[in-house]
């Protein structure tokens, strides 16, 4: 393992770097920032009392000069000109009120009140200074400790800006992902290194999906090339039948032809799936999805179904009128694949009943119901695993190819759709396919 040395150690020791490794935190810069905040709440505070002590005063003048009118002349008249007047001593002043020719209309003493108001004005003032002043002296303190967190927080940011920064553990870490062999990916990487505990998991549970992909797709052609090699070989063992005998026995002729048709279209359905899932698979595969009338695109289906197989019963019934956002022909391809095994795993002159509306649930559904040979539970728990097909019909002639489900189950799930299924063994099966509301998928779209 390649181990770089030069690098954190002598950086650490550089006079800059011991200059910021040996600096306390600037605890100052709070308290300065506390200072500020109390100062302007002093201000404000001051402001608050000027303000209110000329109010009341206001208003006392106000209830003076009009409740003196009242006594005096039983009226308030903004004509009267009015003064305070003294001699000597404030105890001596006269409220004096005259008219607008200068004619005295009443005049009161208000010597006691005057000196009673100036001296009461006095301790006011007093007392709302001593309290600015407490609190200019005690605010500081009190603000320095609610800022206390965020305090708290700055140190700790610049304790975590001063721990080292060991470069070497990152470089072994860059060595162990390029040492790391494809073929060996399930080893993962591990450094012992509780500081890289975090990457090192996030970076093996990255490793384990790729590696179980790889392992999915490796399988996936693997099955596909197993299943191809089938029907080529048996084409083989035709042609050469062919080259031996068949171009004298029409027999032979007949029976090789008849049997390289059927398992020609065999091969081409099974690639024609193959190619639908790997375009799924990298999603290539376009869908052109509006809102349609679903029992509409049923009825359809329907229609198809009575005209191709004639060999059952088929019945169509609408449980509520519904509409559904997706891709009409993929919804139909998915209606078709359930309808063809249906048909498949179903004795002729049987009943295959196609439904579509509203689901228990009140979402929109379509379902295919037949009265076939039915699965067990260990079937329905693989029917959707690609080329999966039940014993009981591996052997058969039905034609399958173990991949109807898989393109199924995919173009419900680019629906947000969900499959209920019920099947018992020799009774039948019902496959029901439950959408979200057109709204709820909409969105579900949009966010993708
Ligand atoms: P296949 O081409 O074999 O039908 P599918 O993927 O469509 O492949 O289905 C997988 C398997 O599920 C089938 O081989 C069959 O065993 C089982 N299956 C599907 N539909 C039915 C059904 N309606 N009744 C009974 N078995 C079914």
């Amino acid at each position: 393992m390649k181990v770089n040395t030069e690098n954190s150690s002598n950086k650490d020791n550089t006079p800059e770097m011991m200059h910021k490794k040996n600096k306390p935190f600037d605890s100052g810069r709070v308290t300065s920032i506390a200072r500020k905040i109390n100062f302007s709440y002093a201000c404000q505070m001051f402001s608050s009392y000027l303000g209110l002590d000329l109010l009341i005063v206001l208003a006392l003048i106000v209830i003076f000069v009009m409740g003196m009118d009242y006594q005096m002349t039983g009226a308030f008249s903004t004509y009267f000109q009015r003064g305070i007047m003294y001699e000597d001593t404030l105890w001596n002043a006269v409220y004096v009120v005259k008219d607008t020719e200068e004619k005295l209309v009443y005049q009161v003493p208000v010597g006691v009140w005057l000196v009673l108001f100036c001296n009461g004005g006095i301790v006011v003032l007093i007392a709302e200074a001593i309290d600015i002043l407490s609190l200019a002296m005690k605010g500081t303190r009190k603000v320095r400790k609610k800022l206390r967190p965020l305090n708290e927080i700055a140190a700790k940011a610049q304790e975590l800006s001063e721990i080292a920064f060991d470069e070497t553990k990152y470089h072994n870490l860059e060595d162990a992902i390029s040492n790391l062999e494809a073929d060996a990916m399930e080893n993962g990487i591990h450094m012992h290194d509780k500081e890289l505990h975090g990457i090192e998991t996030a970076l093996n549970g990255l490793l384990e999906r790729i590696r179980a992909s790889y392992k999915q797709q490796t399988q996936f052609v693997s099955d596909a090339s197993h299943e191809l090699r089938t029907p080529i070989a048996v084409i083989q063992g035709y042609v050469n039948m062919l080259d031996r005998w068949g171009k004298k026995d029409t027999a032979i002729l007949e029976e090789s032809i008849e049997a390289i048709k059927n398992e020609a279209s065999h091969m081409q359905k099974l690639v024609e799936q193959l190619l639908f899932l790997a375009r799924g698979d990298s999603n290539r595969q376009n869908l052109d999805k509006k809102v349609y009338d679903l029992n509409h695109i049923m009825r359809e289906v329907y229609e198809e179904s009575l005209m191709i197989d004639e060999k059952h019963i088929y019945s169509f019934q609408e449980l509520g009128s519904v509409s559904v956002y997706g891709d009409c022909d993929m919804l139909k391809q998915s209606a078709r694949i359930l309808i063809d095994n249906a048909a498949k795993y179903t004795e002729q002159g049987q009943e295959i009943q196609i439904s579509a509306g509203i689901w228990k649930n009140g979402l929109p559904f379509y379902a295919i119901q037949d009265n076939g040979i039915g699965m067990s539970q260990e079937d329905l728990e693989h029917v959707f695993d690609r080329f999966y097909r039940a014993d009981a019909v591996r052997n058969s002639k039905t034609g399958g190819t173990g991949l109807g489900l898989s393109i199924a189950k995919w173009i419900v799930e680019k629906h947000q759709g969900y499959y209920e299924i019920v099947s018992r063994e020799g009774l039948g099966t019902r496959f029901c396919v439950v959408f979200p509301k057109v709204s709820t998928q909409k969105k579900e779209d949009e966010k993708i």
